[in-house]
């Protein structure tokens, strides 16, 4: 075990000697390491007072062993710091370096704009104020909740979800108690495409329910035999999302509707790919009866590196009951109400509490200022535009695109190459690479999202990286990336040997 740990150190260190190059041979050091300066706090700077005799007698609140008086912190100068930011920032590639396609993720470019309003001093409201002072945080959450159940055509909505996966858990646990209200407690299946995302068969198995898995049929869609036979009277839910994870929009998608109603079950929407029907279709006028909505894809909101995100929930009229508390609804002020008035409430059969408070607020306020500003024909150019940049694309690289047409994304092959070495190779043309190896219906699937905000010159760019790797041998592809600033990284020995503190590494030298 031991020197299966040393091991691992010394592999480590030598991806962390590897990588050192960036200025003068060396990795950006932490602050704490180009400089460490003991500074006293003395008593005037503590900032407690103790009148109510809790603490200690020297006035800190806190008992003597869990306080101290000096610490150690970095003295450097603005530029220092400035600089030490900004090359950190350049040793990554992020949405505002180039184009980021990774597929089903829906990384489009995150407008500045909503960064401004959820800066705004109104926008940091505590969360614990009043209804009554805190009136335009309420009206803001009741119009988001409007824009969502119309964008979906829902009639209800919970903004609560801090992400997609967490959406579908609630979709899930919603439908359940739906379920069992009516006495159907017996339904114990919830069925999920082949070619669906992680989440949906985790949310399912999580759920309480025995995920049965629906094949695919020769386009990549729905198989609707498949589909009949696994449907019956234990069947809850079958989870879809249309376009599908290869880009194909679900032709059968209201016959579908009909065969999982005709069973008494629900149809859920993984709203993941709304991005291609935004202010065109809508999953509620589909069959849909409850839908998530990853507001940090389809609604710019920033992502990536785990969070922070929002997956609210739309539901049909006879889910709304059981919708997560609490919501925000206009209160009926009688006669003297000429302006609207706001309330939290709680629906009769709530399935409880999902999270704190009324969510990822700021998150929201981004996903409202960003619909608020393209209105209904900006959401339609949207989806538009990313359906348009997609099939482009498509028809420029040479690798082959097995399945079509598609909407806002395809999956492309690597055929004989490995679509991993593919990815890291396309890092050294400075363009980030697709999702890749999912869904697992393509060999060697190299994922593609381009979204709608990349210009046909990016998409150019794109091709001509996606080209260049298509035409290399395999031994070039498994030395890449050369040209980042980490190379190859051991991602498996890092998941499952995680380094968290950075002392350790350096300790280990
Ligand atoms: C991203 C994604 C999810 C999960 O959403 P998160 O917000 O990442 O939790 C579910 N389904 C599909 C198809 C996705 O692309």
């Amino acid at each position: 075990m031991s020197d299966q740990g040393s091991d691992d150190r010394d592999a480590a260190q030598s991806r962390y000697d590897q990588a050192r190059y960036i200025e003068n041979d060396e990795y950006e050091p932490l602050l704490s390491e180009k400089d460490l300066t003991r500074v006293e706090i003395s008593d005037g700077d503590s900032g407690s007072s103790s009148d109510d005799g809790r603490g200690d007698a020297d006035g800190s609140p806190l008992p003597d062993d869990l306080t101290r008086d000096s610490l150690e912190l970095p003295e450097l100068s603005e530029p220092e710091l400035a600089r030490h930011y900004t090359r950190l920032s350049q040793m990554i590639y992020g949405i505002d370096s180039g184009p980021y396609p990774l597929g089903s993720c829906t990384m489009k470019y995150n407008p500045k704009f909503t960064e401004d309003v959820a800066a705004l001093p109104s926008a940091a409201v505590h969360p614990d104020r009043s209804a009554e002072s805190v009136q335009g945080t309420l009206e803001l959450l009741y119009r988001l909740q409007d824009y969502l159940g119309r964008i979906g055509g829902m009639d209800a909505v919970t903004l609560q979800p801090p992400a997609g996966a967490a959406g579908e858990f609630v979709g899930i646990r919603v439908a359940a108690a739906y379920h069992e209200h009516n006495g159907e407690g017996h339904r114990d299946e919830v069925i999920v495409p082949e070619s669906a995302h992680g989440t949906n068969f985790a949310t399912a198995a999580l759920g309480g329910y025995d995920v049965v898995s629906l094949p695919s049929d020769d386009e990549g869609r729905v198989d609707l035999e498949a589909l009949e036979a696994a449907l019956g009277e234990k069947t809850a839910a079958l989870m879809l999302t249309n376009p599908n994870t290869l880009g194909l929009f679900e032709r059968d998608i209201t016959e579908i509707a009909d065969m999982v109603h005709d069973v008494g079950g629900l149809l859920y929407y993984d709203g993941a790919n709304l991005n291609a029907l935004l202010g065109r279709a809508r999953p509620g006028d589909m069959g849909f009866d409850v839908m998530h909505y990853n507001v940090h894809k389809t609604f710019a909101t920033p992502h990536g590196g785990g969070g922070p995100g929002a997956g609210p929930v739309g539901v049909v009229e006879e889910l709304a009951p059981f919708l997560p508390a609490p919501r925000v609804r206009e209160r009926d002020e009688g006669s003297k109400a000429d302006e609207a008035v706001y309330e939290r409430f709680e629906s009769d059969h709530t399935i409880g509490k999902v999270h704190g408070f009324d969510g990822n607020w700021l998150v929201l306020v981004k996903a409202f200022a960003y619909i608020a500003r393209l209105g209904d024909d900006g959401l339609a150019d949207a989806s538009a535009s990313a359906v348009l940049n997609a099939n482009y694309l498509a028809e420029e690289i040479e690798y082959d695109v097995p399945y079509g047409p598609f909407h806002h994304e395809f999956v492309a092959s690597a055929g004989e190459q490995d679509a991993a070495d593919v990815a890291k190779r396309m890092l050294d043309y400075g363009v980030h690479p697709p999702t890749t190896k999912w869904p697992e219906i393509v060999p060697e699937a190299l994922m593609t999202e381009p979204t709608e905000v990349e210009s046909k010159d990016t998409l150019d760019r794109l091709a001509a990286a996606f080209n260049a790797v298509a035409g290399e041998d395999d031994a070039t592809l498994e030395d890449a990336p050369e040209r980042t600033t980490a190379r190859r990284i051991d991602q498996t020995s890092a998941a499952r040997n995680p380094r968290l503190s950075w002392q350790a590494l350096a300790d280990d030298s």
